[in-house]
């Protein structure tokens, strides 16, 4: 998948059995968000002769992380990582981010306005996890969203996963959003079985029956189509559906999720 918007280009590059190792590039230069396998990166470069200027990395778990420290030996480049003193950030010479951090990248962006990049904390997945919003227009969201679902909840509570998740949806619905794994089909069909009359939901499965098919990414998202048709961003909606009256989005968040671990 490969998206233009002035000279910026980003693309997946697939990883693992479903990761997707996303690469911003402009000009010559490139950053890379969630490096989980420095191979993969290396040979999108050498194949498009760019330069890797910076590493972005959302969380602490080892298929974002893996190849963070091969590929700042090889390019000498900085890498951001989240506050926190977890191990695996150790071995690495990392600046440190926090939320309201902006992040700008001169070189990256040379050809046009520097290219910015603001941090948000989205605790929930991890405790540490951040998502990096390039150019208050591209979000990279790491394990906390995903096409149609949510990541699971390893070290935070539902009600900081579901904090997160608001303050994703809040940011403006053209957002293109850039999850680190490609769970959408599996999602949508969890989805049906909470959302069953939802005509938006059922177009979409459709359409990512169809790219699947082809073997193409169904991301980057957007938020308005988010907002549409991921359940664990419609539990105010859904709440008629599945809850008693007395239910707060919060506990509807919790029974999506403990549905969603065992389907
Ligand atoms: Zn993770
Ligand atoms: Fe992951």
């Amino acid at each position: 998948m490969h998206v233009t918007s002035a000279s910026i280009e980003i693309t997946a590059l697939p990883a693992f059995s479903d990761n997707y190792l996303w690469l911003i590039h402009c000009g010559q230069h490139a950053l890379v968000v969630d490096p989980g396998d420095a191979e993969v990166v290396a040979q999108a470069l050498q194949a498009r002769q760019l330069q890797l200027d910076g590493i972005l990395l959302t969380h602490h778990h080892a298929d974002h992380v893996g190849g963070a420290a091969a590929l700042q030996q090889r390019w000498q480049c900085p890498v951001y990582a989240p506050d926190s003193d977890h191990p695996a950030y150790q071995s690495l010479q990392a600046k440190r981010v926090k939320q309201g951090d902006h992040l700008t990248f001169a070189h990256v962006g040379a050809l046009t306005d520097s290219l910015t990049c603001d941090v948000l904390a989205l605790p929930g997945h991890t405790l540490d996890h951040v998502a990096y919003y390039l150019n208050y227009r591209h979000l990279f969201s790491g394990d906390v969203l995903f096409g149609a679902g949510c990541g699971r909840l390893f070290e935070g509570t539902p009600a900081q996963m579901y904090a997160s998740l608001q303050h994703i949806a809040a940011l403006p619905a053209d957002t293109l959003i850039y999850p680190a794994h490609e769970y959408t089909a599996h999602n949508i069909a969890f989805a049906q079985t909470v959302d069953p009359d939802n005509p938006d939901l059922q177009q979409r499965a459709q359409n990512t029956a169809n790219l699947r098919a082809q073997n193409l990414p169904t991301l980057p998202t957007t938020l308005a189509l988010e907002l549409a048709t991921n359940p664990f961003l419609r539990c105010e909606a859904l709440s008629k559906q599945i809850a008693f009256q007395h239910w707060s989005p919060i506990d509807v968040f919790t029974e999506l999720r403990a549905r969603r671990n065992h389907f």
